[in-house]
């Protein structure tokens, strides 16, 4: 029942935030408990098989579902945000873009001594996100283990960026 209800919840908003693309939005489903809680269930289920340390949630959706996700699991969360937000020393990763380029920063001592790492995230599109996040945390020198997804666009190929790590979603387009 959780799949029919969770899909049910992300709305489709044409042409936001520019012409051409559906954005998935997901707020009636952070809204509804009932979504919610099943979609943390069910992001937890598919990590069971992997043992790891930390739960890590790239800006700023992925915190949401990250940081609800590693309080179930009793794992620590670290954050990857844009450039500039985090106070202490940082190591970053730049990405491409459509146009232009993008940059993403992580806490240098987040994931020390090869910490085991679930990354997560609320969308898969084009997967250079999530490819330069796992950059991100090996080079900071922990060991990324598993992707976590609550939206896949499959169309898009994402998966293919991101190497031979599992990767999990709860819906796909
Ligand atoms: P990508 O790097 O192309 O895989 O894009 C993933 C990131 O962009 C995620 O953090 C998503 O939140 C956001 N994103 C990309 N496409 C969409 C979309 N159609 N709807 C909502 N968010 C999106």
């Amino acid at each position: 029942m959780e799949e029919n209800l969770i899909a049910e919840r992300i709305r489709d908003v044409p042409d936001f935030p520019k012409k051409g693309i559906v954005f998935k939005d997901i707020t009636p489903l952070l809204q509804d408990a009932k979504a919610f809680a099943g979609v943390i269930d069910g992001m937890a289920e598919g990590a069971k098989a992997y043992p790891f340390d930390l739960v890590c949630g790239i800006e700023s959706r992925g915190f949401l579902f990250g940081a609800a996700l590693a309080k179930e699991l009793g794992k620590g969360f670290i954050p990857i945000r844009k450039p500039g937000k985090l106070p202490w020393k940082t190591a970053a990763e730049s990405y491409e873009l459509e146009y232009g380029s993008d940059t993403i920063e992580i806490h240098v001592d987040a994931a020390s001594g090869g910490k085991r790492v679930l990354m997560v995230d609320d969308l898969l599109a084009t997967g250079g996100t999530m490819a330069a996040a796992i950059k991100l945390v090996k080079k900071i020198g922990g060991v990324p283990v598993a992707c976590a997804f609550l939206i896949e666009l499959g169309f898009l190929n994402g998966r293919k960026k991101l190497g031979d790590l599992p990767v999990h979603a709860l819906v796909r387009y």
